[in-house]
């Protein structure tokens, strides 16, 4: 699972510490998936851990270390 000290503290935009935290699925079958190929499981989409500001709306997204494990190695991924 995700480590939770990965995720921001404080928000990049406003220095807010009014950050809030939830999980959603990234997607596949009727809605977009938003990381092909980074499952570790063939039945469920990866699910990103999505931060959000409540000072300024910012809103954030991390995918797993477990999922970004993958990417290096996908041929949905190219590196930038
Ligand atoms: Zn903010």
């Amino acid at each position: 699972m995700n480590d939770a000290n990965e995720l921001p503290r404080t928000c990049d935009r406003c220095k807010s510490f009014e950050l809030y935290k939830t999980q959603v699925s990234s997607g596949g079958g009727y809605a977009p998936n938003y990381l092909p190929q980074l499952g570790t499981k063939w039945f469920a989409a990866p699910n990103f851990d999505v931060v959000v500001c409540a000072k300024c709306g910012l809103t954030q997204f991390f995918t797993p270390a477990e999922n970004r494990a993958k990417l290096s190695t996908s041929s949905k991924w190219r590196k930038l």
